[in-house]
């Protein structure tokens, strides 16, 4: 098979590379490993899809802790309200909730994989279901592709859009890197990020007793022990595992931790953060004076999620069996300290493939940002989580795969048209 342009993957960033550049007129092949196209897509947002942040450019670059400026051409090119505009005349009507969240009305993150794909079709992209092995190079330019069953696909525009090494079960395997490595491209080393975190030996403990329990809206904040500063700090849902911690406010801090070793964070949480340190002082006086002649184990009830009780009791030093009213001003005092800051020390990241989203990957000193083309291989470019960037949660990285995707079937078209018209050597 020849065609103009050969898209290898298809997930949000090449559905919309795909669709974008028949749109222009090019003969597009869109090539998936998967039955399904958007895999990934389908279970983002657990099921319904946080696909954009309504924001400003700025606001999306901000949020990619390494290499936001890289982006700056293509978001400014396709932003979060072309992002908005562009499912919305899709058909796909969208909501914005907390935290500028956009989200498709009906809460079904396949609505927007549904949309995309037709996008693609509709603009007469042939999906071809295969998995690319090795790039076809030549004289530094890109002819197509080697499909694993041996197949050739030529074509003089190749878009790497093989998503990153997270979540693998949605075909993300890796595979872009290693073919951006044939290319001679460098691979920026891959680590998880927006993922669980694994508790330090005792603290994994006291989380695997709690395990399943989801705690609503608590404040979390971050410290780096090496250099004492706050990493990051949040109010959120927060969930103890068997291993650890996780949930949404613990994969977005998990962000942050740029320097992850072992034991390099402390997580600190407000059990209370409605409560100041005197009101909730004063609603303990209140509770055990309520129970008196009760053991102080069994006086918590009202105040913790019965799950949390052994731990906190535990980890207060005071003997189970006291009772409330043996209790001492500073024993009470000490107890509401432990509710206000509640530690759980941080071994490391769960693994990779768990992670939301893989930061690393192709070094964007290899691609021009104005194209999302290689600087190495003629007609090679590169889109979505493949790339070197990733950002926090808020629908960012959507975002990002979409407008590198566009940006890179827009880059092959106007590159295609001048090869036809005889304006680019070959
Ligand atoms: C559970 C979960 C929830 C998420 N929720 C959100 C959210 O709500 N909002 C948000 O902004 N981000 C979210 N993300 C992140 C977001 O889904 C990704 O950043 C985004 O999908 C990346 O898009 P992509 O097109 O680069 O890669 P992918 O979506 O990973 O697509 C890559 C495609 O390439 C295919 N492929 C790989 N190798 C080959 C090969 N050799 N040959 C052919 N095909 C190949 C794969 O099968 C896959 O379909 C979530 C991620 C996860 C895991």
């Amino acid at each position: 098979m020849k065609v103009d342009a050969l898209i290898i993957g298809a997930g949000p960033a090449g559905m919309m590379a795909a669709g974008t550049a028949a749109r222009n007129g090019l003969s597009v092949c869109l090539l998936e490993k998967n039955a399904a196209l958007g895999k990934k897509l389908r279970i983002t947002g657990k099921g319904r899809c946080n696909v954009t942040n309504a924001c400003d450019v700025r606001t999306v670059v901000g949020s990619a802790p390494t290499n936001g400026r890289f982006l700056y051409g293509a978001v400014s090119q396709f932003s979060p309200a072309d992002t908005v505009t562009f499912f919305e005349e899709l058909g796909v009507p969208l909501k914005t909730e907390r935290g500028n969240r956009v989200f498709p009305v009906s809460d079904k993150a396949a609505d927007i994989a549904e949309a995309l794909a037709a996008y693609a079709r509709n603009a007469g992209v042939k999906v071809v279901h295969g998995e690319a092995s090795a790039l076809l190079l030549e004289n530094g330019c890109v002819r197509g592709a080697l499909l694993k069953d041996g197949e050739q696909i030529f074509a003089e525009n190749v878009v790497v859009c093989c998503g990153g090494a997270s979540y693998p079960g949605t075909g993300s395997t890796g595979d872009g890197y290693r073919l951006a490595e044939q290319a001679g491209h460098q691979i920026t080393p891959l680590r998880p990020s927006l993922v669980p975190l694994v508790a330090q030996d005792g603290d994994a403990e006291d989380c695997r007793d709690m395990m399943g329990l989801s705690l609503r809206n608590v404040a979390v904040r971050i410290t780096d022990i090496k250099t004492k500063k706050t990493v990051y700090e949040d109010f959120g849902e927060l969930l103890f595992t068997h291993f650890g911690l996780s949930g949404p406010v613990i994969l977005s801090a998990s962000a942050h931790m740029r320097s992850m070793e072992p034991d390099r964070y402390r997580v600190s949480i407000d059990l209370k953060p409605a409560l100041s340190s005197e009101k909730l002082d004063a609603r303990l006086l209140r509770d055990f004076g309520e129970n008196r002649n009760r053991d102080f184990a069994n006086s918590l009830t009202a105040l913790l999620p019965h799950k949390l009780i052994p731990v906190a009791v535990r980890r207060s030093g005071i003997p189970p069996e006291t009772k409330c009213n043996a209790l001492t001003r500073e024993m009470r005092r000490s107890f509401g300290a432990l509710l206000k800051n509640f530690e759980i020390g941080v071994a490391g990241f769960r693994p990779i493939a768990e992670a939301i989203v893989t930061s690393g990957g192709v070094a964007v000193d290899g691609v021009n940002p104005k194209t999302m083309e290689s600087k190495l291989v003629r007609g090679l470019f590169f889109a979505g989580e493949v790339l070197d960037v990733d950002a926090y949660t808020g629908g960012f990285n959507l975002q990002i795969a979409f407008s590198t995707g566009r940006l890179a079937g827009n880059s092959m078209s106007a590159d295609e048209q001048a090869r036809k018209k005889g304006e680019v050597k070959q």
